[in-house]
């Protein structure tokens, strides 16, 4: 279906939140073990602002392939494309639409007449359109 998140979409996802998550995960990590004793070892303190630079750049690789993949190229920005933004976030705004839809039907509005459409009445002897509530031609003046 068009209007559904597509599969690749869903990989970016949940693959860029993966790679959020070991990004962190091996920053904490590091953190954890420097604390506990690897912060003696020059060894471990030579390698450590290559291991959090790297560990860092792979959780903000992996958070923006993450909000790619939940809005699209064109949906995060990324494209300057509004056409495309607007059919990359549609399950969104359907969803939003959905919900805009609920609350009226909870409320009973979306029975109701749409603004901005009104009725006309034609009068008989002459064809002009007339406003709904007039009692008179307003082209001829007469009945309607
Ligand atoms: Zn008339």
């Amino acid at each position: 279906m068009p209007d559904q998140i597509s599969t690749r979409r869903k990989v970016l996802y949940y693959g860029g939140g993966l790679l959020m998550v070991a990004g962190i995960g091996t920053f904490i990590f590091h953190s954890a073990w420097g604390a506990l004793g690897g912060f003696e070892n020059p060894e471990f303190n030579e390698r450590l602002p290559a291991v959090m630079f790297t560990s860092m750049a792979i959780a903000a690789v992996g958070g923006l392939l993450n909000k790619i993949g939940a809005r699209g190229l064109a949906g995060s920005g990324l494209i300057l494309n509004p056409d495309r933004a607007r059919k990359d976030l549609k399950p969104y705004s359907k969803m939003a639409g959905g919900m805009l839809e609920d609350a009226l039907e909870n409320r009973d509005l979306s029975q109701s007449v749409s603004p901005g459409e009104t009725i006309k009445i034609r009068c008989r002897p002459c064809g002009w359109l007339n406003e709904e509530d007039s009692n008179f031609c307003h082209e001829c003046g007469k009945p309607i």
